[in-house]
């Protein structure tokens, strides 16, 4: 391992794959809304790799947000991604 590591490593809530905060994208759910994290309130990170398996990611939203709307967190994600790619 590098002796300089100061990148902070975080673990993707759907494989738990722990890798660089730059690595993954940073999500927040507040009021039951699922958004890309935008300074405030709780997060957690998912890996691109995830990202692309979208059963397996909703899977692990609905875990890890306690909440079984599948359907809202799947057109959600989709919005999400998209946005991301654009910008
Ligand atoms: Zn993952």
């Amino acid at each position: 391992m590098a002796k300089n590591f100061h990148i902070p490593i975080r673990m993707c809530i759907s494989c738990r794959e722990r890798d660089s905060q730059n690595r993954l994208t940073r999500f927040q759910y507040i009021d039951n809304s699922l958004d890309i994290f935008k300074g405030s309130g709780r997060s957690f990170y998912i890996c691109k790799n995830c990202l692309n398996e979208e059963k397996r990611v909703i899977k692990a939203l609905m875990r890890q947000c306690r909440s079984g709307e599948k359907e809202k967190f799947r057109s959600r994600l989709k919005e999400i991604i998209t946005d991301d790619r654009k910008s």
